[in-house]
């Protein structure tokens, strides 16, 4: 199995992405950081208190990354035939 690549979150540092919140962009003066990956990249995400509450499961946090980065490919497949392409 291929390790993902953990340079997106390294960028996702580097470029002070991790500043402000991954859903809604407002900017957090407290870090508390999570990832996410899609198995082939790892990326940084931060959110701010409300979204954080929000989006408990995280939903709106795989929607948004699954379009920067592309969909999962080894989730167990509760969608498996929908190979969308962007
Ligand atoms: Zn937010």
């Amino acid at each position: 199995m291929p390790r993902p690549d953990w340079t997106i979150l390294l960028d996702d540092m580097a470029t002070q992405r991790v500043r402000t919140c991954t859903l809604c962009g407002s900017p957090l003066d407290q870090l508390s950081l999570e990832s996410w990956s899609n198995g082939t990249v790892v990326a940084a995400v931060v959110l701010c208190p409300l979204c954080r509450q929000r989006d408990a499961q995280r939903p709106a946090v795989r929607a948004v990354l699954e379009r920067r980065y592309g969909r999962a490919t080894d989730t167990e497949g509760d969608s498996g035939s929908c190979m969308a392409s962007a």
